[in-house]
């Protein structure tokens, strides 16, 4: 078992409240648009592991968690109204609890906080627009985005994260 801290202890009771109506029907998977590219990455089976009571460490470290896009596709499919997507943030919301963030996601917290993007796009990517005559992307606001960030505290764990990193 993970360090029990009793909010995380909390949380995870709470995560498990909102599946226990899982009956493992597939519906989230079968839609899941990462799991068509990727099967180890499996909705379905991250609800299986809840339902089981699996707060095992394993959760966390093989981090298939973060492979989600959050894309709420499975949370307006389930038959049985459960916000699989809203149970995943969650799970990554833990994950930083527990210090068990990818380096990939502070790489790209970073990127954002820097950039206002993840990535940007590229030269051909945009001569392709071009021709095709979609319309110009705009670059984000960053002071806006920076903002952002700073009042919801997301510049605070990035830098925290950041910390844990360099030890
Ligand atoms: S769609 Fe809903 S009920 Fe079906 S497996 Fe996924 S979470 Fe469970
Ligand atoms: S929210 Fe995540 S788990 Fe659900 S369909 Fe989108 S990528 Fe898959």
């Amino acid at each position: 078992m993970i360090e029990e801290s009793t909010e995380i202890i909390g949380e995870f009771k709470e995560l498990y409240d909102k599946v226990k109506l899982c009956y493992q029907c597939g519906t989230c998977a079968g839609g899941c648009p990462v799991f068509k590219q990727y099967s180890r990455f499996n909705p379905r089976r991250i609800m299986e592991k809840l339902l089981a009571g699996e707060f095992t460490k394993e959760l966390f470290d093989d981090q298939q968690i973060w492979f989600c896009t959050g894309c709420y596709t499975c949370s307006t499919r389930c038959p049985q109204g459960i916000d699989i997507c809203h149970v995943i943030n969650g799970l990554k919301n833990m994950a930083v609890k527990v210090k068990n963030t990818p380096e990939g996601i502070i790489t790209e917290m970073t990127a954002i906080l820097e950039t206002g993007v993840t990535a940007g796009i590229s030269q051909s990517a945009l001569k392709r627009r071009t021709k095709l005559e979609l319309p110009e992307i705009l670059p984000p606001d960053l002071n806006e985005v920076q903002k952002l960030m700073e009042v919801t505290g997301v510049v605070a764990k990035l830098n925290s994260l950041k910390e844990l990193a360099e030890q």
